[in-house]
């Protein structure tokens, strides 16, 4: 393909992606936003491939349909609630290829630059390889903590931050040495920043706490994407530069969207160490009281309003489906029934949404937090479906809790609560919950989806 033709088809590609995210931030336009992702991502594989450059076809036809197969299968087999772990582990294949790149690009034999070009593409390559290098470890870690691999506890060792000054420092001075010496001589200073960057990357996410997550999922995407832009600078390569660019921007608008969501601030989540309470939190008392589902359903009757909390619970048990058909009913009784979504709900910017649009529950009763907050008060009944850190009243109420300070879903404002979950564990972030414990809280214990199933047969039609 001449060089003029794939340019064309990059610039296609880049206006496609853009229409993408513009379609991924509304759900009645999602699914075509998707289309124009695969569309976009289609055409640029192919330019690519073709580009006048690529003659390599042996090594490459191969490993493409080696990545295509693994990545089918794994997109197939996939459940929604392990989506999280898997943006991870795929942020950390950005982060690698950039670090290999990276180097591959400096010992290179037949690199053409000199003089002040030289100097330019050493700095692509030494900023591309530590940012992939922070990015590849970092998100090794958040997929080993979002697979409850890993504790969530944030890891604080004494003098964390100085610590990681002390290493970003040490990296500086590398990159200067690495400037300074001509003829891929640099390669050590380039290859000991590689390994410092790694434990760099460790570090910053060991140093987050459970509820703080959520940014670190987003920023890590961030990250991925300037990881993408620097590769494209290394390889010459503008689609890829643009591409990353516009990851790592939507990726820091959404983090810093999360942190205002969550009430932190955006580098003191980065700093690490935050989510696990400076304090420590309150004991909590009292006696949960259980229902049974006989009782659920004849409150879901006799109401005019009713508002359903969906969390990670309800993404583990699939009981979506069920709840859609549950609201379907109310609805046709003449009952109020609307959903309330936490920003940080389940383990995936998002996922509550994706979950509620896929069992075709309608847009239009589905509100934000600070929709709805405000109409507990005059609720009749509230179903908590598998959610427990985004209805925790400790986050006002106690300031020594870890999660003091994040907005939540004020459902205990409302006649009578009903949580529905297993046992009386704790959610993501380990702390207790008084929700569980308030006078007009009762408790639905079981698997979500099999409860509900109960309580939908129970409710006449
Ligand atoms: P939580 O993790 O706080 O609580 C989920 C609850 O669901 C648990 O208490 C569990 O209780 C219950 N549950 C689990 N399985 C079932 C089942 N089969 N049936 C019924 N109940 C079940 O979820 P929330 O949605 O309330 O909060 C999200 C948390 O995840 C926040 O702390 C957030 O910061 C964090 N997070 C969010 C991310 C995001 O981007 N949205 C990313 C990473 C973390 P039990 O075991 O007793 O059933």
């Amino acid at each position: 393909m001449a060089q003029g033709l794939v340019t064309v088809a990059y610039i296609a590609a880049s206006i496609l992606f853009i229409l993408a995210l513009g379609g991924l931030s509304k759900q009645e336009t999602a699914r075509r936003g998707n289309v124009y992702g695969i569309v976009g991502m289609a055409i640029a594989i192919i330019a690519t491939i073709a580009a006048p450059e690529v003659v390599s076809y042996g090594v490459l036809v191969p490993a493409m349909i080696i990545g295509a197969v693994i990545g089918g299968y794994v997109a197939k087999k996939v459940e929604m609630t392990g989506m999280p772990q898997l943006v991870a582990m795929l942020h950390s294949f950005v982060g690698l290829a950039a670090v290999l790149v990276g180097i591959a690009s400096y010992i290179d034999p037949r690199s053409v630059f000199v003089g002040v070009e030289a100097t330019i593409h050493e700095v692509e390559i030494f900023l591309g390889v530590f940012i992939g290098a922070i990015t590849f470890t970092g998100s090794i870690i958040a997929f080993g903590k979002l697979d409850g691999r890993i504790d969530g506890k944030p890891l604080m060792l004494p003098f964390r931050h100085g610590l990681n000054a002390i290493a970003v420092l040490i990296c500086l001075w590398l990159g200067y040495m690495f400037l300074g010496i001509p003829d891929h001589g640099g390669l050590w200073a380039l290859l000991i920043m590689t390994v410092i960057a790694f434990a760099v990357g460790a570090h910053l996410v060991m140093g987050i706490g459970g509820a703080d997550m959520p940014v670190v999922v987003s920023m890590l995407n961030s990250y991925s994407g300037w990881a993408a832009a620097a590769t494209g600078f290394m390889l010459g390569n503008d689609l890829l530069i643009v591409t990353g660019a516009l990851v790592g921007s939507s990726g820091a608008i959404l983090s810093y969207i999360m942190c205002r969501a969550m009430n932190r601030h955006f580098v003191s989540v980065i700093l690490g160490g935050f989510g696990t309470g400076g304090g420590s939190a309150a004991a909590v008392e009292g006696e949960a009281v259980p229902t049974s589902h006989d009782n659920v359903a004849e409150m879901l009757s006799e109401a005019n309003e009713v508002i359903i909390i969906p969390g990670y619970g309800m993404a583990v048990a699939q009981a979506q489906s069920t709840v859609s058909e549950i609201t379907k009913r109310l609805r046709a009784k003449n009952i109020n029934v609307r959903f309330a979504i936490h920003p940080v709900a389940g383990r995936l910017p998002g996922h509550m949404n994706v979950l509620l649009a896929e069992a075709k529950v309608p847009y239009d009763i589905v509100l934000e937090m600070d929709e709805i907050n405000e109409d507990f008060g005059h609720t009749d009944v509230v179903l908590v479906i598998g959610a427990n850190d985004i209805v925790n009243p400790a986050a006002q109420e106690d300031p020594g809790s870890p999660i003091a300070g994040m907005p939540v879903l004020e459902c205990w404002n409302a006649r009578t609560v009903v949580v529905l979950k297993r046992s009386m564990a704790t959610g993501y972030a380990g702390v207790d919950n008084p929700l569980f414990y308030k006078e007009n809280t009762r408790m639905l214990f079981g698997d979500a989806k099999e409860s509900l199933d109960t309580v939908l047969s129970k409710i006449e039609s």
